[in-house]
């Protein structure tokens, strides 16, 4: 529009009357929440400033495209591009409406589930599944890898999920070529499901969690407990002159004492006093309970998807702006 047809428009609104002000004002609601993603999507275009297609740095602007984003021409290859170009989300026809999902799993409320989204933005549902799983792909590095100072490490489980998988199928239509699944046996079941043995099942998952003072925060899945296991997981993120506190579990002490690394165990049980005020595991057991309440609606997410959960997890606790994932997709 025009600088002056503008001019004349901010002039009319004047004269309408309250019912039309309410209409304006919903037309002019979603017209920002279009424009807010194109915004992120531009920014991105002109941040990498290099052609996808033959890496060319040379481009000149080559008008805008169906959904209003603005579109390069590279010099060199003579190809054109857009800042989504080679990105997962290049073909979607509302990128406005992939930002309101992106803003539902990282805002304060609780996550709506796929069906209320659904709804909501009047897409199918399978749609928004896919969106997901294209955002949780994007916050594959939420989690710290760098911790300092006072750290305190635990760990957390998931049950295992097969939710969706195909085995028992592939098994009945071919025997020979696919192996018979595991399935669980009566002695592993407790009156709530699988219960916690005294080393650990099969079927629970352990996920090393880390936190420190800072805010570092990190859910990592991780094959076992053993000392080799932990040892891996711990030794690249950690200081070395950081101070690790653990509800001690041998295999942490056995990884300070190797890369001598200060330990205090914590005692957790009832009863028991802290170290001090300052050597605690407080954050992590919070951590522990926002992940539980975090966790709990998805009734087990499907193991193959858990990594991505856990990064979605972390992702809402730091806050990351929307616009981000956006950028990083
Ligand atoms: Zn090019």
């Amino acid at each position: 529009m025009k600088p002056h047809d503008f001019r004349k428009l901010i002039k009319r609104l004047g004269d309408l009357n309250p019912a039309q002000v309410q209409d304006a004002e919903a037309r002019i609601t979603e017209l920002r929440r279009r424009t807010e993603a194109i915004t992120e999507i531009e920014s991105r275009g002109r941040a990498s400033g290099r052609c996808p297609h033959c890496q060319c740095s040379d481009r000149e602007k080559w008008g805008r495209t169906r959904t209003n984003i603005q579109r390069y021409r590279c010099l060199g290859c003579g190809r054109t591009f857009t800042g989504r170009t080679g990105s997962e989300i290049q073909n979607l026809h509302r990128p406005d409406l992939f930002l309101e999902v992106v803003k539902d799993m990282l805002g304060d409320r609780p996550p709506s589930s796929i069906r209320q989204l659904s709804r909501l933005l009047g897409l199918n549902k399978y749609t928004v599944w896919r969106w997901r799983m294209i955002i949780l792909r994007a916050l594959s590095g939420a989690s710290s890898s760098a911790f300092a100072g006072i750290v305190e490490a635990d760990e957390t489980f998931q049950r295992e999920s097969r939710k969706g998988s195909r085995e028992w199928v592939r098994y009945q239509q071919n025997k020979g070529s696919h192996p018979k699944p595991p399935r669980r046996r009566w002695y592993e079941y407790g009156k709530k499901g699988i219960p916690m043995m005294r080393g650990l099942s099969r079927w629970q998952l352990p996920i090393l969690t880390v936190a420190d003072r800072s805010g570092a925060r990190r859910f990592q899945l991780v094959s076992g407990r053993s000392n080799g296991t932990i040892h891996m997981a711990l030794a690249p993120i950690l200081a070395p002159d950081s101070v690790l506190c653990t509800d001690g579990m041998k295999a942490y002490a056995a990884f300070a004492q190797a890369s001598s690394i200060e330990h205090f165990v914590i005692k957790t049980k009832p009863g028991q006093k802290t170290a001090s005020a300052t050597h605690h595991i407080q954050n992590i057991n919070n951590l522990h309970s926002r992940y539980e309440t975090f966790i709990k609606p998805f009734r087990g997410p499907a193991s193959k998807y858990l990594e991505g959960y856990l990064q979605w997890f972390i992702a809402r606790i730091g806050k990351v702006p929307p616009g981000d994932v956006l950028r990083a997709v």
